[in-house]
């Protein structure tokens, strides 16, 4: 699905079923159909297709025969998004991988969650270009981005932090071991496209990476951003709320031209530029509020129904992915985490 026909990807919500006919409702209804119009012809002067912010693929109007997508970003540079769950499953989020085509190779920042997933991600690059890929940057190790890594073709060179590359080790399957780490940064040259890979802070998954490209002004920021989906500290525990907050500082103050998200849609980079401060803010405000009930010395099984999630408790998956979260902000004020 290309970039410039967003519009068609994004239907707009129904409407509500319980119309009466009273004047004041059709006056309502003038007065929204007005609004309506007078927001599509502002979103339309301004270059906007109407979009839900939301990761909710089932909120956005998808189905699951609408994935995998792939978005063109720049010149030879694009994110594949597929779905990680099922459109029923309360997993309906996409998971990214992001593509850069050079005229030396494909680096691929991000796989999918299985080997089929992976195959078809593999598959879709072939349709891109005649150029093989090279580099596999595993910016997170969870299985929901490395679990499909072994369909990439067997002479990649795969990429991650030290921590990353030693959490694929323990698991002793057949998930390639990456070859290579990165503990702070590398800087890539292929072709003429220059292509660095940083390590910003622990956030996630504590091997936290990310890939940026200078000339594109293109940040993939990994699992330290998610567009409109609730923190999550993976299911082994392993995000650290408060050191991800200043990972996600250090990120902005790159001033990237965008920032492309692990998890969530890849909008628009206006949309991005302005989801990754509410996504700061959703982390501010999960680690004020710890810092608020820890203080107050209220107990954990108390604190998750004392939060106050203020405008982010609306957001994809805080019902799931809070209480861990929270417990993690304990666990990090107490110095308790390895
Ligand atoms: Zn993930």
């Amino acid at each position: 699905m290309g970039v410039g026909d967003v519009g068609a990807d994004e239907p707009e919500h129904p409407a509500s079923p319980t119309q009466t006919t009273s004047r004041y409702s059709l006056r309502m209804r003038a007065l929204l159909v007005m609004a309506t119009a007078v927001s599509l012809v502002i979103g339309a002067a301004r270059g906007q297709a109407q979009i839900v912010r939301t990761a909710d693929a089932t909120v956005r109007g998808f189905s699951e025969s609408d994935f995998p997508r792939l978005k063109k970003l720049a010149e030879n540079v694009y994110a594949y998004e597929d779905l990680n769950g099922s459109i029923d499953g309360n997993l309906a989020f996409t998971t990214n991988s992001l593509i850069v085509v050079t005229t030396d190779g494909v680096l691929v920042a991000d796989g999918q969650g299985s080997v089929a997933k992976t195959k078809r991600l593999v598959d879709a690059i072939g349709r891109l270009t005649t150029q093989p890929i090279r580099y596999v940057v595993v910016c997170a190790d969870h299985g929901d981005h490395i679990a499909g890594n072994s369909a990439f073709p067997p002479s990649v060179t795969f990429i991650a932090h030290p921590t990353s590359k030693a959490a694929i080790e323990r698991q002793k399957g057949t998930i390639p071991v990456p070859q290579e780490t990165v503990s702070g940064r590398r800087t890539l040259r292929m072709g003429d496209t220059e292509i660095q890979i940083l390590f910003l802070g622990r956030a996630h998954t504590g091997g936290d990476l990310q890939v940026y490209l200078p000339r594109e002004g293109i940040l993939f920021m990994g699992e330290v951003f998610f567009n409109r989906l609730y923190p999550s500290v993976g299911g082994n525990r392993s995000g650290r709320p408060i050191e991800w907050l200043e990972t996600v500082k250090k990120a902005e103050a790159m001033k990237a031209k965008m920032y492309v998200p692990d998890h969530g849609f890849v909008d628009s980079a206006e949309v991005l530029n302005e989801e990754l401060v509410n996504f700061r803010r959703a982390l501010e405000n999960l680690v004020s509020e710890g810092r608020r009930l820890h203080a107050a010395k209220t107990p954990l099984e108390t604190a998750y129904r004392n939060i106050n999630l203020g405008e982010f408790q609306y957001w994809y998956r805080a019902a799931n992915n809070m209480p861990d979260a929270l417990r993690q902000v304990y666990l990090e004020i107490e110095g308790k985490l390895p």
